[in-house]
């Protein structure tokens, strides 16, 4: 049986409401010196009196298995005060109740069938969602297990029982497994794991956001190109040129895209102290961009010789743009930072790296490492089936169906693969 735990759900700040989750077995009886817990589901106000305090508590009552975790759980809604919830909490650790681990209340949902791994994940992401696009992909990814798995089990399945048959009984009673029959029927499947794992890579950058570094000459407009993407007045634009001396940072949304913009001092040789420490700190920035953006403005003959060798050996992540389109004409990708004309760089972005699907296409979909190393997966043993040749003992197609079948536990949860959890559960909040 496992032991009751609790931890406050809410912030350690000083506010209205702080809220103390508590979940375990028999929680009514554990209970009973502090508080008459009430009829389940429904809010009371009690007296919560314990070493000289009072505290009128709302308190509601979860019973098993009706309850977030699945156990027993109850809630006490205390004022916002930092000190009393600790004061709670400690008097609830002389009742016997410790304190949760991160993330051990999702935990226990898992364990008690009430979340998935992929909805746990989820919830993750949607609490440590930062922009709009984020919170709605984390969202969409909370409910029950994407229908594309269901199908595949269903389509996996009255072939591992033929496999398993073929092994078993195969030579007395010639049960065979005719592999074309097999693939033909799985064909679907293989376009569905396709179309998710396109899916997957394009939600992976929406969760994740995308690393965005701007360079270019000096008046080039990454300023002003920084704040129209920004959508605020973050970096200073000036017509001095040099003046923005360090890398600016910001976390911003755009076209439904989760951004982390950088905003560079130019990579220009200088004398000037101040801006070659900035210089330093622009390659660091350059290293872990996703895209480097040199723009170059519309009416320079073509990009910066000198920072074109700079940028050399980010070349696979250099996206060349041509701004200030409205003073000058010209070839490529032309954007017009000062009049908000960014069409064709939202497209670029959108082509590159959400393979040119909209973010909402992308809604529900895989999203994270561990999720898309198991799709990976999934896709490579899928394939194994394909390039299997006749004749083939049953043992072979019976081994790469059952390894798609733990593939596919393995991404809900259902296979409890410890250190995964373990990954996964340190990634959250107290209380959660
Ligand atoms: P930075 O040195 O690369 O950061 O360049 P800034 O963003 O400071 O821009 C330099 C000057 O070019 C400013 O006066 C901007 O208003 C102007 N500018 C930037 N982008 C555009 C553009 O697309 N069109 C026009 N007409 N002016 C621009």
């Amino acid at each position: 049986m496992s032991q009751p735990i609790c931890a406050p759900a809410t912030p350690l700040f000083p506010g209205a409401v702080a809220v103390v989750r508590v979940s375990g077995p028999a929680l009514a009886v554990l209970l009973q010196p502090l508080v008459k817990l009430p009829a389940a589901r429904r809010a009371s106000l009690r007296t919560l009196a314990w070493d000289g305090f009072q505290e009128q508590a709302l308190v509601l009552f979860f019973p098993a298995p009706a309850s977030y975790t699945g156990e027993d759980v109850a809630e006490f809604h205390l004022h916002g005060n930092p000190l009393l919830v600790r004061r709670f909490l400690e008097h609830l650790g002389r009742l016997g109740i410790r304190l949760a681990e991160p993330g051990e209340f999702t935990r226990r949902a898992l364990l008690n069938g009430k979340q998935t791994l992929l909805s746990a994940e989820a919830l993750r992401d949607a609490i440590g969602a930062a922009t709009d696009t984020q919170l709605r992909q984390a969202q969409a990814r909370c409910g029950a297990v994407p229908a594309w798995v269901e199908a595949a089990r269903g389509a996996l399945s009255p072939w591992m029982a033929r496999a398993e048959a073929a092994v078993d009984y195969g030579e007395e009673e010639g049960i065979g497994l005719d592999l074309d029959p097999m693939r033909i029927d799985l064909g679907g499947l293989r376009r569905t794991f396709h179309v998710e794992q396109k899916r997957a890579e394009a939600a992976r950058w929406l969760r994740d956001g995308l690393r965005i570094a701007l360079v270019g000459r000096p008046n080039a407009g990454k300023s002003t190109l920084f704040n129209t993407l920004a959508g605020e007045d973050r970096a200073i634009v000036t017509e001095v040129p040099g003046t923005t001396r360090d890398v600016l940072e910001v976390r911003a949304e755009w076209a439904d895209l989760p951004l982390y913009l950088f905003d560079t001092a130019g990579l220009r040789h200088t004398e000037d102290p101040v801006e070659r420490l900035g210089v330093a700190r622009v390659a660091a920035v350059l290293e872990k961009a996703d895209l480097i953006l040199h723009l170059v403005p519309a009416m320079d003959p073509g990009p910066d010789p000198d920072i074109l060798e700079r940028l050399s050996p980010y070349e696979g992540k250099v996206l060349v743009v041509r701004n200030q389109a409205d003073l000058a004409g010209g070839e490529g990708l032309r954007i017009s930072a000062a009049t908000g004309d960014l069409s064709a760089l939202e497209g670029a972005l959108k082509e590159r790296f959400l393979g040119g699907l909209a973010p909402d296409a992308c809604l529900g979909a895989l999203a994270t490492e561990r999720q898309r190393a198991l799709l990976d997966e999934l896709v490579l043993q899928l394939e194994l089936l394909f390039q299997l040749q006749e004749p083939c003992p049953p043992e072979l197609p019976a081994s790469v169906l059952q390894g798609l079948w733990t593939l596919l536990a393995r991404l809900t949860g259902e296979d409890r693969a410890e250190t995964a959890l373990d990954q996964v559960f340190s990634g959250f909040c107290l209380g959660k």
